[in-house]
């Protein structure tokens, strides 16, 4: 599109330089030599500064960005570039008095224009201005509002980012009020990643370019399926497709994680994010079963592993042999733990060898068990989600130090609640398959490049 624009631009160009060729030639042959060679350089340098202009147009509209998915839409290129002086910021000679606040807890909309100096009326009449002015309303805290006054100390201008998209600018000009919303350019691009574990994820992921914020989401897709606290081995590698977002072409921050790839232990795991009919989307694996399952493996935030599963391990305290009957995770006192799965609470209290501890019975028979809690969050009876936080690690009870013990029971018997085999999520119905295949399908070969490329790397 820009390029067909582009082109008929430059022929209009070209044909008016010609219409003007004979009254070029006509005034060259009336001027003495002399002034002739000056007048031909002037003609050149005015050619040559035309056609640079064109050629520097033709660049800026011609950059498409091929990876993005979600184009921008394309504008048609104005007749004439010039801008106003409205734009060049030039708005006459008055000077004004700019003022940024950002809102702090409990600071009320009311309270800032007070503190400006400026009539509740005029808030008043802002937030019921229109639609527009609304937005304004629901400011939050941490946000940024630009007053811009004049000498008087009147409001001439407010402006305020109402989402990363769209900024509402108020106008004020003798309390004759205008809004305009500024819709800012949006760009999706697609970046790619990938990286083998040597020392821990975190560091693998830095190595790939990958934030600690991406890093965890990219572990939370596959926190149904890999344990990240007690299961990571150097060697486990992974590939990730995802968004980074740019505002007016300017990198603002990281988006979802379109498909990703975890290769734990030998055993490689795929998924791919997918909106679904109700437009809310979640990861599925290539079978268009849904990655999120009943159970999460581990049920707390990353950290190291201080004992593996082992039905006959001498009790750090007793020191006698006893079955220890769940898993250790070692954590720093005020880890958050989760609910490993939708449940209700039949036990939260203490004793002296579980010190603080929790126990959820879950449908199908299944009960979980959390002690040593520095702290309990959750109370006997509650019910509660998959992820919600029921405690923080800590070191009560009969322990040497601080971790988590935990247990996962089926049918009255003590299972390793790492290599249980949990029941599978249900697949994508049979009418939606098609289309999950079709999108998926290009999305997960990429990734296998993407980890034959690395494969040929080393
Ligand atoms: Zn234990």
């Amino acid at each position: 599109m820009p390029i067909k624009a582009q082109a008929i631009r430059k022929n209009s160009q070209t044909k008016k330089l010609s219409i003007q060729y004979p009254q070029i030639k006509n005034f060259l042959t009336s001027l003495t030599t002399p002034k002739k060679v000056l007048a031909v350089l002037a003609v050149l340098f005015v050619l040559y500064a035309i056609t640079d202009i064109i050629s520097v147009d033709a660049d800026a509209h011609t950059n498409i960005d091929f990876d993005s998915v979600r184009q921008s839409q394309m504008v048609p290129i104005p007749p004439t570039p010039l801008m106003s002086f409205a734009e060049s910021g030039l708005i006459g000679s008055e000077q004004f008095i700019n003022k940024v606040v950002t809102v702090k807890k409990g600071q009320t909309l009311s309270g800032i224009f007070t503190d400006l100096g400026l009539s509740q009326g005029l808030l008043l009449k802002i937030a019921h201005f229109n639609e527009d002015s609304k937005k304004l309303v629901k400011v939050m805290p941490g946000n940024d509002i630009s007053f811009t006054m004049n000498q008087a100390g009147d409001l001439v201008q407010l402006r305020y980012q109402s989402s990363p998209f769209e900024e509402l600018v108020i106008h004020n000009d003798m309390d004759q009020i205008s809004t305009e919303l500024i819709q800012h350019d949006q760009q999706i691009r697609l970046v790619s990643a990938e990286g083998t574990i040597q020392n821990s994820l975190f560091g693998a992921g830095k190595a790939a370019g990958l934030t600690d914020n991406m890093v965890m989401q990219l572990a939370n897709i596959f926190s149904w399926d890999i344990d990240f606290v007690l299961e990571i081995r150097s060697g486990d590698a992974f590939s990730v497709i995802y968004e980074k977002i740019y505002k007016d072409g300017e990198y603002l921050t990281d988006g979802k994680i379109l498909a990703a790839s975890f290769t734990n232990q030998g055993t490689k795991f795929e998924a791919v994010y997918y909106e679904h009919e109700d437009g809310e989307g979640s990861y599925y694996a290539a079978d268009g079963r849904a990655m999120k399952k009943a159970f999460l493996r581990a049920p707390l935030n990353f950290s190291y592993i201080s004992s593996n599963f082992n039905p006959k391990r001498l009790h750090p305290v007793t020191k006698r042999v006893k079955a220890h009957r769940g898993i250790d995770y070692s954590a720093p006192v005020g880890t958050p733990v989760y609910a490993a799965g939708n449940g209700r609470v039949t036990r939260s209290g203490y004793n002296k060898y579980n010190g603080n501890y929790v126990f959820i019975q879950h449908p199908n028979g299944i009960i979980t068990k959390y002690l040593h809690f520095s702290k309990r969050a959750v109370k006997k009876g509650q019910k509660v989600k998959q992820g919600q936080t029921i405690g923080y690690v800590g070191a009560t009870g009969m322990v040497t130090g601080a971790h988590l013990h935990y247990e996962f029971i089926y049918n009255g018997v003590h299972r390793n609640p790492r290599t249980v085999s949990l029941p599978k999520s249900k697949p994508l119905p049979d009418t939606v398959m098609p289309e999950f295949l079709t999108y998926s399908t290009p999305l997960l070969s990429r990734l296998s490049d993407l980890k034959e490329q690395l494969v040929a790397m080393n």
